[in-house]
């Protein structure tokens, strides 16, 4: 994948955007390439030096008051001059948000709107338009395959690097997203051992249960072995090169196995939801932090990065086939009654019950029913209205499950599918 950089909803139009990062090679001198990377930082520095000493926050109004006609008299072009003092801005900003110090620019990189370059895909030139009217023409090194995706994006801007060695640009595309209307909801309920997932429709009648497996155990057998051999050698494993390679070697299989794995997933899971037209509901992990479910059923010496990149994955599939995926806050999820809302006890392994209705369920199962149903309640849309966890309607089942489902549910077994 490499080339991702986000997914944002601007007003109303949702849109992904991705990075294309390549070489570049210029056609001719690069003396003024050079000379306007320079130029940039320094006045990017300069900037930030005049920020840094003015305690209030700047609005995009005072900044282009203060700074513009300064830069254009550098030699600047109107839109370079905008991107500096945004740039320098939004340094100031991060650095004071973490209580860092004052940022000292050293590399040499800028930042490029489309006013002021010019790319031909098929030639797979890029013209940019330097300081005091001068021009830098770029060879982009790229494949064709690589580039064909890029078709019909748009492109708003990009950033050119000079790395000691050569240049590097990275060029921002992005289009619209026309989401697919979305007929049912599927939630993903991500576990140490399992992954499970439920499709119900709009109005809350559960469709369809799957379970996958996740290697995790085998992730974690690595990462306990890369522990041991830290704790063996707390002092010196950094620099004793047989110790560092063979936790590099179990660092790399982590990788290996995580990537493979979330890659695999996110494929299968984005292909299920398209055949359903389903918007996919996740875990919102950040919440996560707040629910104290989350000793059991995630493991702490994994973390969460492994559920970060696994929903990684899923979500840039899911964008992929022009399906929306929304975060849900997954508490209470595991432990609600998804009949009538009450408070679930547990009655086998991994199996709850609820005391007020007596319906039986595969705690998985429940968690991802409940997360879809949060969905439903929170965000009635497409004319269809929210089912609410703990209002069943006298005269019909509310979560859409009959008896028989119950039953079903007591029974669900891992598919064997990865
Ligand atoms: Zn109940």
């Amino acid at each position: 994948m490499g080339v991702l950089v986000s997914y944002s909803v601007r007003g109303e139009e949702p849109v992904v955007i991705e990075a294309l990062r390549v070489r570049a090679l210029p056609e001719g001198g690069y003396d003024h390439l050079l000379e306007f990377l320079k130029l940039y930082r320094d006045a990017v520095q300069m900037i930030v030096n005049r920020i840094w000493s003015i305690s209030e926050r700047l609005s995009k109004r005072k900044l282009h008051k203060l700074f513009y006609s300064n830069l254009v008299s550098m030699g600047f072009r109107a839109h370079h001059a905008k991107e500096i003092y945004i740039y320098a801005e939004s340094l100031v900003e991060s650095a004071r948000g973490n209580g860092g110090r004052k940022p000292v620019l050293r590399k040499l990189s800028a930042r490029v709107d489309r006013y002021d370059y010019r790319l031909d895909l098929d030639s797979m030139t890029l013209t940019l338009k330097l300081h005091s009217g001068y021009e830098a023409r770029l060879k982009l090194a790229s494949s064709s395959e690589r580039v064909e995706k890029f078709r019909g994006w748009g492109n708003y801007e990009l950033v050119v690097k000079y790395d000691g060695s050569g240049f590097w640009v990275s060029i921002y595309f992005k289009r619209a997203v026309k989401a697919v209307k979305p007929r049912t909801v599927m939630a993903i309920d991500l576990n140490f051992d399992n992954i499970t997932l439920a499709v119900l429709t709009l109005d809350g009648g559960l469709l369809k249960l799957k379970r996958f497996r996740t290697p995790l155990r085998k992730v974690l057998t690595h990462r306990i072995w890369v522990e041991r051999i830290q704790k063996r050698y707390p002092r010196s494993w950094r620099f004793i090169k047989g110790v560092r390679k063979a936790i590099d070697r179990h660092g790399e299989k982590i990788k290996n196995i995580s990537w493979g794995y979330a890659h695999k997933v996110g494929d299968l899971v984005a292909e299920l939801a398209s055949k359903r037209s389903s918007i996919i509901a996740l875990e919102d992990l950040d919440k996560l932090r707040e629910n104290n479910k989350k000793g059991k059923r995630f493991n702490k010496r994994l973390g969460l990065w492994i559920y970060r990149r696994i929903q990684f994955c899923v979500e840039y599939e899911a964008r992929e086939r022009n399906l929306e995926v929304v975060k849900i806050n997954p508490r209470s999820t595991s432990s609600k009654c998804p009949r009538c809302g009450k408070k679930l006890a547990e009655y086998r392994h991994r199996v709850l019950r609820c005391r007020k209705c007596g319906f039986v369920g595969d705690r998985d199962a429940i968690a991802a029913i409940n997360l879809c149903k949060k969905f439903i309640s929170k965000y009635p849309r497409c004319g269809v209205p929210g089912v609410a966890l703990n209002a069943p309607k006298p005269d019909e089942n509310p979560s859409g499950m009959q008896g028989n489902r119950d039953e079903a549910m007591k029974n669900i077994k891992p598919h064997k599918l990865i």
